[in-house]
């Protein structure tokens, strides 16, 4: 258990932007909330593996990158 948290605002997330992991900027959630505003949907549990999965296809992108 963490003793000094940090604020959720600084906490790294998954980021669609950069395909990566780390803390978010105003860019990357400006990416998120526009994701999640074209992929509005009736299953919230839905949108969110959606989001993930797409964040996870970004990130194999960006390694695929790094190979070439
Ligand atoms: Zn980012």
């Amino acid at each position: 258990m963490l003793t000094t948290p940090a604020p959720a605002n600084t906490q790294p997330a998954m980021c669609l932007l950069h395909g990566d992991f780390h803390t978010m900027e105003q860019a990357c959630w400006a990416a998120t909330t526009d994701w999640y505003f074209n992929h509005q949907t009736m299953d919230e549990h839905g949108d969110r593996h959606a989001y993930l999965a797409a964040v996870e296809r970004r990130m194999l992108d960006n390694l695929l990158e790094t190979l070439r």
